[in-house]
Order: C-alpha cells, then sequence, then structure tokens
C-alpha cells in the first residue's frame, strides 16, 4: 500500500492494551491518515483494524486503517512499539527486560529492512533501555529514536499537584526526570504553578500547602503504576494518550518540550544512556534537550538514575 510524501502514515507494533488504547486515541485525535496495525498475534491485530474501521464512521476524519506485515512499515513517518509482555502485580519493569529484549531482536530487524526512514517511539518497559536497544538494534541516528520516557510520570505529577493547588493540571509546570521506574525523581526547584515557584506558592498558602505533601505526592506518581496494576492488571489509557501527544509534536514540527526518553550527549557529564528529560520534538525527532538546572541533590539523583539505567543496559547490549 503505497503513500505519497504528504500522508501521514504511523505503524503500531503491538496490538495490546497500550498499542490499542494509543490507536483509539489517534483515531480520536485524527493526527494521521494511516494507521497499520502489525502484531505477532495476527488474529488480533486484523480484529483490532475491524473494530477500529467501525468508528471511523463517527470519527472527526477518515483514516486507512488496516493490519499488515513488517514490510509496509516501508514508507511510515513513526513506528511506535507497544509489543512484549507488561508487569504483573509486584512486578518492577526492569525484570521484562530479558524478555522483551527477545521481541525487539524480532521486531527492529525486519522494520529496518522494510526499508522505514522514520521515527522510532518506544513505550514497551523497560523503556530508556528498551529505546536504548532499539537504537543499538536499528543503527539510526539518535534524534530519530524516542521513548516514552517520563512522559507519563510527568503528567501523572501534574495531575496530582493540579488537584492538591486547585489548579489545571495544564497549567502546572513540573517534571519527573530519570528512568520511567522507581529510580525517578522531582527536581522541585524546576516546579511552577503558573507562573510562581511552587516553594512560593507554599510560602505564601498561609498553611494550606506544605512541603512535607510534596513528598507524597512524588511517592505517589512512582507507585501509581502499581496502584493501578494491582486493581486493574495494567495501565494504558495515560501511555496511550501520552504517545498520542509525541506523535502529534512529531507530525505539527512543533518542538514542544515533553519529558520524553532521550539519548544523553554529554549532559550533565552523562553520555550514552536513554533517560527522561524535557526535550524540544519536532519533524525531525529530538532538536534539543532542556538542562534544567538542578540543585546538588538532584543532579546528584538523576545521575544516579542515569548510571543504574546504563549498568542495566550494559548487561543487555553488546
Ligand atoms: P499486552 O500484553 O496487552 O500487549 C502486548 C502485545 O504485544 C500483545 O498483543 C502481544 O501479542 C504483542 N507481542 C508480543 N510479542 C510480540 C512480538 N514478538 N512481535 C509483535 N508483537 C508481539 O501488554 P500491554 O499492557 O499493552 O503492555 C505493552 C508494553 O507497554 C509492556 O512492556 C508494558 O510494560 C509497557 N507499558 C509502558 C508504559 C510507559 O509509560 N512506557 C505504560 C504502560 C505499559
Amino acid at each position: 500500500m503505497k503513500k505519497t510524501d504528504f500522508i501521514k502514515k504511523v505503524a503500531l507494533v503491538g496490538t495490546g492494551f497500550v498499542g490499542m488504547s494509543f490507536a483509539y486515541a489517534l483515531l480520536n485525535s485524527g493526527e494521521c491518515d494511516q494507521l497499520l496495525l502489525i502484531d505477532v498475534n495476527k488474529e488480533k491485530a486484523h480484529g483490532e483494524a475491524m473494530d477500529l474501521n467501525h468508528g471511523l464512521p463517527f470519527a472527526k476524519r477518515n483514516m486507512l486503517i488496516y493490519d499488515g506485515e513488517y514490510s509496509d512499515c516501508n514508507d511510515a513517518d513513526i513506528v511506535v512499539i507497544a509489543a512484549g509482555v507488561n508487569q504483573k502485580p509486584g512486578e518492577d519493569r526492569i525484570s521484562l527486560l530479558n524478555r522483551n529484549l527477545a521481541v525487539f531482536k524480532s521486531i527492529i530487524e525486519p522494520i529496518v529492512s522494510s526499508g522505514f526512514e522514520g521515527i522510532f517511539l518506544v513505550a514497551t518497559n523497560p523503556v530508556d533501555i528498551m529505546t536504548r536497544i532499539t537504537l543499538s538494534l536499528s543503527g539510526f541516528d539518535s534524534r530519530k529514536v524516542i521513548g516514552s520516557g517520563t512522559t507519563l510520570d510527568t503528567a501523572r505529577l501534574r495531575f496530582l499537584l493540579g488537584n492538591y493547588f486547585s489548579i489545571d493540571p495544564r497549567n502546572v509546570h513540573a517534571y519527573v526526570i530519570g528512568e520511567h521506574g522507581d529510580s525517578e525523581i522531582v527536581p522541585w526547584s524546576q516546579a511552577y504553578i503558573t507562573t510562581k515557584s511552587i516553594f512560593d506558592v507554599i510560602e505564601h498558602s498561609k498553611g494550606r500547602f506544605k512541603e512535607e505533601d510534596l513528598q507524597k505526592i512524588a511517592i505517589d506518581v512512582t507507585g501509581a503504576a502499581q496502584e493501578i496494576i494491582k486493581a486493574k492488571s495494567a495501565t494504558y489509557y495515560g501511555i496511550g494518550m501520552a504517545l498520542v501527544r509525541i506523535v502529534r509534536a512529531i507530525f505539527g514540527d512543533e518542538k514542544s518540550a515533553l519529558t520524553a526518553s532521550v539519548m544523553l550527549n554529554g549532559q550533565y557529564g552523562i553520555n550514552g544512556v536513554y533517560a527522561g528529560l524535557p526535550a524540544v520534538i519536532g519533524r525531525n525527532g529530538v532538536e534539543d534537550i532542556v538542562v534544567l538546572d538542578l540543585k546538588d541533590n538532584e543532579e546528584k539523583s538523576f545521575i544516579k538514575s542515569c548510571n543504574f539505567l546504563k549498568e542495566t543496559a550494559e548487561k543487555v547490549i553488546v
């Protein structure tokens, strides 16, 4: 199925909970013209394509949605990967690594062989390391290999802070950085409620808000996935929308700062590690990385998180 240059095509590998939440959000947002679904379970991909197609008469625009093969990725602009195993209750993301490495070995090579020259967007966990593995297996430029990183964690943080301070989460400017996982951190020195530093807001709140509550919010952000997995086995709507947000930044050449997982090239003295940091995303992928003015303890925690990712990745990447 050939397409012309102005047609925006997304290929999705992995039509499970995360993949299909992304696909459904993509259909509703109308962000692309063509959506290709691929899964090792071909019948599932086929059924999902049928089901989505039946929503088209109600959608805000038409789209071509179909299931296919890796060879169909040749003219895709973005390949989103949500294939592999997910966490069970109590299991951390890192324990998925070896199983998802095997999955990626079967996926990346045929995509590259198809002639695909677009942008890889990875959601599979442990996402920072799976993105690094995608870079190694594809041989692509690191600007064109992006992970969802801490975009979801940042959204969780903004939601909780929005609730706490009674403000629209879109007016909360705060980030989760580092690993999408247990070592992630919230640099509070960089957190703003509208235009005011979060510490100023607390100081002028006449005791309504307390600094110690921020720590509890950070713990709730890191623990959110486990809480949801315990309740309903998997998390998917939030990440589905986060992936659509990144796709929109790419297609719209938005140059939006999103806490994607990106390759560090000297920032904070770190090289060769994928971690979540505000990255400027546009049509060519990662256009810049925003270096935050971190406090000493925040920088130490961020470097520790990156070192953990580096050591873990080195065990599997040859
Ligand atoms: P799921 O089990 O519902 O779906 C996984 C899909 O991958 C299945 O349809 C399966 O058939 C397919 N698959 C497995 N092996 C494959 C292969 N070799 N080739 C092609 N397809 C293959 O799982 P899920 O809940 O959708 O989670 C998917 C991944 O996303 C997990 O690793 C999960 O941890 C991760 N996740 C990431 C975030 C994030 O913030 N990055 C959030 C939630 C979940």
